[in-house]
């Protein structure tokens, strides 16, 4: 029975080690160096995951960073605000615009789609 029991236990570990790495990439990182629940804008295609994030604006008015499907058709009623820290959630890879200057946008396009490339 101890046997059993200590088995379990190894077992447990070694999953938690190897799941470790992966909770690490997968975990919400924030390195936004503004507060986590600084406004941003997103569309609603964004916020419901129906499609990835593909232009991203950071205002130099207000500084308010946008976060976009980059698509063309956005009614008023697409946008939506949500916290920085809930746009790191929703797509992780984000992080890595944090030191993206005041007044510029970037646009991204998935290599999966290979026609402007
Ligand atoms: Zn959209």
């Amino acid at each position: 029975m101890k046997r059993i029991i200590l088995s379990t236990l190894l077992t447990l570990t070694m999953f938690n080690l190897f799941g470790q790495k992966k909770s690490d990439t997968n975990k919400s990182e924030y390195k936004f160096k503004e507060a986590e629940n600084t406004a941003c804008f997103v569309c609603d295609h964004v916020l419901s995951k129906q499609r990835p994030i593909l232009y991203v604006a950071h205002d130099k008015e207000d500084g308010s960073w946008q976060f976009l499907c980059g698509q063309d058709d956005h009614t008023e009623a697409s946008a939506k605000i949500i916290s920085l820290k809930n746009a790191t959630v929703i797509d992780t890879t984000i992080n890595d615009l944090y030191e993206m200057p005041l007044g510029v946008g970037a646009e991204r396009k998935f290599a999966s789609s290979g026609v402007d490339a």
